[in-house]
């Protein structure tokens, strides 16, 4: 049975570059379908990619000038639409790779969109309030004439949040000269967001994980559970384990990660935690993220960065269950020693899609101008996220390959079906 993580290209070295190996996974995913190379020429990067470079006059008077992407990786389907990441190490290789991954989940979840992402190099702890402010409307008027409501629609990312899409709807409505709230998701409910929309990427992790449970036979009352990150993803996600009667052993931040086998008390970090998600630095006794993801568990979610689970550790991962909620967590190597290990892998463009599917509910109330509560939507995400996830899970098994090839068969046979009666192949 192959169970690899990109077929004939298993035995490459490993590479971390993002942009690379979903390359290399689309390559693959071709070949299986058999689909010619020509197809991988328009999938292989995004179709449009925007590099800027935006000053902001900075609290002590001075200027300083911010290097930004915004990447539209096919709008075969429909207009684009992805998040905006500020973070110092993000580059124009993981915005292409984060808005083909974006691509990659719409068709997954079924939203008539393709994928977008936006990037700007920066690290927002380093900001003023005024700061970051004036850098989120600057790169809304670097990006403005690419963008819009019909044309790709942002949202928001590592952070990034609801203040920050608030400024920059504002500042989208003031170019057009009209309210424009359409242009943007994650905002603030009184700006036109959406019901759920702020735990909707957790809430659908959590979904999956639900699903991946029931597979494994496993009951979630009593699931030892290690979560990487306790930003807006991983916090959630722990607050919805813990309702689920699962234990949570093990959180993480930036700074390093706590485990304890018989369960953290997770409502009093969730009360402690600051808005960057951080709460380790309180503690003594701390281990390290790679110590984290190595520790005794059911059930392992990474929701914090990339390139977690890689061909040096995969070995070592105790869990039965692994549920990407970040975005490239594992590596092709990665991925396929834990196929082989009999590990579950949820992939992050199934298990990463409850955000962009709550962003499209956000989208389509703005057009509407009508809101639906918190349970509607809820009750929507959940029905998509299952759907989404019983078509990967069934592809996986009657194809006999992982979920990760599974997903992506789904995404690029949407694209390529779209672009063919578009007349583009
Ligand atoms: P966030 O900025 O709210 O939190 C990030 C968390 O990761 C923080 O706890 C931070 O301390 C931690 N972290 C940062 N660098 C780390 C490192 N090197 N090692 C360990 N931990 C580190 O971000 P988020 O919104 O929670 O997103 C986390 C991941 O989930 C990203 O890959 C993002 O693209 C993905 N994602 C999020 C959503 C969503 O709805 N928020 C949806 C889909 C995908």
């Amino acid at each position: 049975m192959d169970r690899s993580g990109a077929g004939d290209n298993n035995k490459e070295t490993e590479t971390l570059n993002l942009l690379t190996s979903t390359q290399v996974v689309i390559q693959d995913v071709l070949k299986r379908l058999g689909l010619p190379q020509g197809v991988f020429e328009i999938l292989k990067e995004p179709l449009r990619m925007l590099d800027v470079r935006i000053p902001v006059r900075m609290d002590d008077g001075s200027v300083k000038v911010f290097s930004g992407f915004r990447a539209q990786h096919n709008d075969s389907v429909g207009p684009t639409i992805g998040g905006i990441r500020f973070h110092p190490k993000t580059n124009s290789d993981e915005v292409k790779a984060l808005a083909m991954w974006m691509s990659m989940k719409c068709g997954i979840a079924d939203i008539p969109f393709g994928g977008g992402k936006g990037g700007i190099i920066c690290n927002p702890r380093a900001l003023s309030f005024g700061e970051l402010e004036r850098l989120s409307r600057g790169y809304v008027r670097a990006i403005s004439q690419i963008v819009g409501p019909t044309k790709d629609v942002p949202a928001p990312d590592m952070y990034t949040n609801s203040q920050i899409m608030g400024w920059m709807m504002d500042e989208y409505s003031r170019l057009r000269k009209f309210d424009s709230p359409g242009f943007i998701t994650g905002k603030p409910l009184v700006l036109g967001g959406s019901e759920g929309r702020e735990e909707a990427g957790a809430l659908g992790a959590a979904i999956c994980i639900e699903e991946a449970a029931k597979i494994k036979g496993l009951p979630l009352k009593g699931a030892r559970v290690v979560i990487q990150g306790f930003g807006n993803a991983g916090s959630f996600i722990a607050k919805f384990m813990q309702q689920s009667g699962a234990i949570v052993v093990g959180i993480s931040d930036v700074y390093g990660a706590l485990y304890n086998p018989d369960g953290l008390n997770i409502d009093y970090l969730l009360s402690r935690r600051d808005s960057f998600g951080t709460v380790t630095s309180m503690f003594d006794g701390t281990i390290t993220n790679e110590e984290l993801l190595e520790q005794e568990c059911d059930i392992l979610v990474p929701a914090a960065v990339s390139n977690q689970i890689t061909a040096l550790n995969a070995q070592n991962i105790r869990a039965k269950i692994v549920v990407e909620a970040a975005n490239g967590p594992t590596t092709i190597e990665g991925t396929r020693i834990l196929s082989e290990r009999g590990i579950l892998l949820v992939p992050d463009v199934l298990a990463g899609s409850g955000g962009v599917t709550v962003s499209y509910f956000e989208w389509v109330q703005n057009k509407q101008g009508y809101y639906w509560n918190e349970e509607e939507v809820k009750n929507k995400l959940r029905k998509k996220m299952t759907s989404a996830f019983q078509q990967v899970y069934e592809i996986s098994q009657y194809t006999n390959v992982n979920m990760r090839i599974a997903a992506y068969m789904v995404g690029v046979k949407k694209l390529i079906e779209a672009s063919q009666f578009r007349g583009w192949i």
